[in-house]
């Protein structure tokens, strides 16, 4: 017989009820540039999924009113925020049509944009 057991976690904030931040910047921070990408949507695959759009740690991808032959919504790259990729490829792994990838910009052509 299997008993059912729940776990709870409970987070325990400092006196005064402040919740503590752990996040620290590498001491080797300077040495890494993070990388530029480029998002390209293969609007004919889209389907519209939103996957894209709610998986994007930087919150880059809107949902555009362009649509594709078949009538999806195809996303688009929230206006101001097209140098904000990180090359993280999260939207390739995530995108179930293999609708949209990622190409990093070179320095010199982010230099140029
Ligand atoms: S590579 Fe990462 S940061 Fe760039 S659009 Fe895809 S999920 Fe967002
Ligand atoms: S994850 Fe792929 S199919 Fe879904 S909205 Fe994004 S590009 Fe379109």
């Amino acid at each position: 017989m299997i008993i059912p057991v729940s776990i709870s976690i409970v987070m325990a904030l400092p006196e005064g009820g402040e919740e503590k931040k752990y996040w620290r910047k590498p001491l080797d921070f300077h040495k890494h540039k993070v990388p530029i990408g480029k998002v390209i949507i293969i609007a004919e695959r889209c389907k519209a999924c939103n996957y894209c759009i709610e998986f994007c740690p930087k919150e880059i991808l809107v949902e555009s009113d362009e649509r594709n032959k078949k009538g999806y919504k195809i996303p688009k790259v929230v206006e101001g925020k097209e140098k904000e990729c990180i090359v993280c490829l999260h939207c390739e792994d995530i995108c179930p049509e293999f609708g949209i990838y990622i190409e990093e910009i070179e320095e010199e052509e982010d230099d140029e944009t």
